[in-house]
């Protein structure tokens, strides 16, 4: 039997398509010459979302991965020590970025779904000696990734930061999905941006946006990045035609993430109530299921779906995973509960 064409697709809210209304602005944008500061658009957004994070400037990117290496590159110098969590994108993702590019060690903590606690990252810096590498930075994710779109408790995020500062480490928020936290936990982007040195969020994930991220940060600090961006050939010219999907997502992406949590809930309630599946309670918009109880293993489950057109991801033997996004909305969901309840073991 022949696949038919992916309608729902579940994969990753990476899949989002731009819609005919950010494609308009898009279209619309003023643009210049990015590198030599001439694109008001970029300008545009670079002010405004430094202004949002509570941070003094910031610089446009291409990729959250360039954003997360520039900040990795522009804190630490070759033989600092980085300290994440063992899921983090910034340790298992980003092509062994810190070392080979940066230079850098890199300290895995551990901890529940992508989060550790202040004793834990006290343990992991290193004593001020010639022997030992220099304990520079420590990276949180909000909302975390491999940790399933969990969030961070704010007063243990706060607790972290204090214990880094107490150690004078540079602090680096990966926000890829920062507006998910915001939207989830009522915070402002301010109230966890100004609590770090560099703050990273990407416009491509639930945002929405074709392409783009914000690193943002002190003068001085982006001042820096450009250096680095520049070398990583991450200086572009009309940049304002994808800024400008930016500052659409900005207006018109961020309120609405709450549906995306919404149908997240629901679809978990839906895949939850079918006997032989369990159902993780989703944090935001990541539904991860355990399909065992079906007889079926996790590869055979997204087999099936993909014969009725829906895909989602396989993180385990019998464990998938599902993502909501702007292009499934709860017709959609429903559709794919409804799908669900028609999975068959083949014996
Ligand atoms: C997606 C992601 C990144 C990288 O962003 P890209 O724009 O895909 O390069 C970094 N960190 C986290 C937590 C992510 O989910």
């Amino acid at each position: 039997m022949a696949t038919p064409a992916i309608e729902i697709d579940l994969y990753s809210d990476t899949k989002t398509r731009p819609s005919r209304a950010m494609r308009q602005a898009i279209f619309e944008a003023e643009v210049g010459d990015e590198q030599a500061f001439e694109d008001p658009t970029v300008t545009m957004l670079t002010r405004r979302t430094a202004d949002l994070l509570g941070q003094e400037d910031a610089v446009f990117l291409p990729s959250g991965t360039m954003a997360n290496e520039i900040a990795v590159l522009a804190h630490c110098v070759p033989g600092d020590e980085l300290i994440a969590h063992e899921t983090s994108h910034l340790l298992n993702f980003e092509g062994g970025a810190p070392a080979a590019l940066a230079g850098v060690m890199v300290k895995p903590l551990t901890g529940p779904v992508g989060t550790f606690e202040p004793d834990a990252l006290r343990k992991a810096i290193r004593a001020k000696n010639k022997l030992f590498p220099t304990s520079k930075m420590v990276v949180i994710e909000q909302t975390t990734n491999i940790g399933g779109g969990a969030l961070w408790d704010f007063e243990q995020m706060k607790a972290v930061v204090t214990a880094a500062r107490e150690n004078s480490l540079k602090l680096h928020l990966d926000g890829a999905r920062l507006m998910n936290a915001v939207v989830s936990t009522g915070l402002s982007p301010r109230d966890y941006g100004s609590l770090f040195d560099t703050v990273f969020v990407d416009f491509t994930k639930g945002l929405g946006a074709p392409l783009g991220a914000i690193l943002a940060g002190s003068t001085e600090l982006i001042r820096r990045a450009w250096y680095f961006k520049q070398r990583l050939g991450g200086a572009m010219r009309q940049a304002g035609m994808m800024a400008a999907g930016c500052l659409y997502a900005l207006d018109h992406n961020v309120n609405r993430l709450a549906d995306d949590h919404r149908n997240a809930q629901r679809l978990a309630e839906g895949l939850g109530a079918i006997s032989g599946i369990t159902v993780e309670k989703p944090w935001t918009n990541m539904v991860f299921a355990d399909v065992g109880g079906l007889g079926l293993t996790g590869a055979e489950v997204a087999g099936q779906l993909a014969q009725r057109g829906i895909r989602v991801s396989v993180v385990g033997p019998t464990r998938i995973r599902a993502v909501t996004h702007l292009d499934v909305d709860s017709e959609g969901i429903e559709k794919v509960i409804a799908a669900a309840g028609g999975l068959k073991a083949s014996k």
